[in-house]
């Protein structure tokens, strides 16, 4: 069906918990369906990062610059850098009827969530917290210092999980089975009524002439 709004689906998950391979996989197998929203952020770049393709990277009088304009959907501190969802590209995809996945932490999700009631949320964790921690460090892209920020970080979101639509366990190496979990939610989500407002109408128009009495 093409007459439907985009669904707003907003992944999140603790740091390490590979949201971001599951994400790639999501876009690269079902590559039509869906668009990534790319943030803004204050932190340097890993290696291998691009600009305008991983994110915007900004300087923090540029990003404050940008909520002042308003021009977020949300934005949020993660330790101690800004990261936020530009909001004009992410309303005009959905209004195309083009389904936009936000990869972004809890307390941006939870905005969003306030000021888009339908977004669905889903929440991906790995099977345990040795699993995190493991993955954190085989990342290899971050200090002792950084990793213990972000496990702490962990240990106070698991308490805002429940806020979650829906909660998918990333099981080690199996990157593609976690990524059909998510389509096949976004999936399901898209037969919500509420999402078939286009097929109602045609459904209606084309019926109209069966009514009796008139
Ligand atoms: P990283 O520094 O590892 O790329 O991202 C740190 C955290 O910020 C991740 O949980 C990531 O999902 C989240 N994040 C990325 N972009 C955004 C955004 O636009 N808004 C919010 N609230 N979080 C974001």
């Amino acid at each position: 069906m093409n007459n439907q709004r985009g669904i707003l689906a907003i992944i999140s998950g603790f740091s390490g918990a590979g949201k971001g391979t599951v994400v790639e996989e999501i876009l690269k197998t079902y590559d039509k369906e869906y668009c990534l929203s790319i943030s803004a952020t204050t932190r340097q770049p890993r290696n291998g990062e691009k600009h305008g393709q991983h994110y915007f990277f900004l300087k923090k009088e540029e990003f404050e610059q940008r909520i002042a304009e308003d021009l977020f959907l949300e934005h949020a501190r993660y330790i101690e850098d800004y990261y936020g969802t530009p909001k004009d590209f992410v309303f005009d995809r959905l209004e195309q009827g083009i389904s936009v996945i936000l990869e972004i932490e809890m307390q941006g999700a939870l905005k969003v969530k306030e000021r888009c009631p339908e977004a669905l949320l889903i929440f991906v964790t790995p099977p345990t917290a040795e699993e995190l921690e493991r993955r954190l460090r085989g990342r290899g892209t971050e200090t002792d210092e950084k990793i213990a920020s972000r496990l702490a970080r962990a240990a106070e979101e698991v308490s805002y999980m429940d806020k979650y639509d829906y909660i998918v366990v990333n099981e080690t190496n199996k990157v593609a089975e976690c990524a059909a979990d998510i389509h096949q939610i976004i999936n399901d989500e898209k037969k919500k009524a509420v999402y078939c407002e286009g097929l109602i109408g045609e459904l209606s128009e084309g019926l109209s002439v069966y009514k009796k009495g008139e």
